[in-house]
């Protein structure tokens, strides 16, 4: 898929791949230190053991000129190139906006489904 992007002059960026349970624990745990309120944090990122990012299937996709891990990737080229095409590869946007499970909207978020 990365080839086929850049073929098409969109170049994507990995930004996170596998996470264990042990670091999505450290997320959290560093959040909460930070003073972010646990429901808050729940709505952004999964909780331990529930992270699609434990199956190494999904990822965190950035465009080399935008690397945040934010909505503001949506208004990115590579974000519409993958929006075309990502399922072509087999990719699904996880967390579209109003998604079902009640997780905010990550553009950026990408799972493997075959
Ligand atoms: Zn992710």
């Amino acid at each position: 898929m990365h080839a086929a992007a850049a073929r098409e002059g969109v170049q994507l960026l990995p930004l996170s791949g596998f996470r264990s349970v042990a670091r999505q624990t450290a997320i959290i745990r560093r959040k909460l230190a930070e003073g972010q309120a646990l429901p808050a944090i729940l709505r952004l990122v999964a909780a331990p053991g529930c992270s699609e990012h434990h199956t190494g299937r999904a990822l965190d996709l950035g465009d080399v000129n935008h690397v945040g891990l934010d909505v503001d990737f949506a208004q990115t080229p590579a974000f519409r190139w993958l929006e075309k095409r990502a399922a072509q590869f087999g990719f699904r946007l996880s967390y579209p906006r109003k998604n079902r499970h009640g997780i905010g909207y990550e553009p950026w978020h990408w799972f493997w489904q075959g």
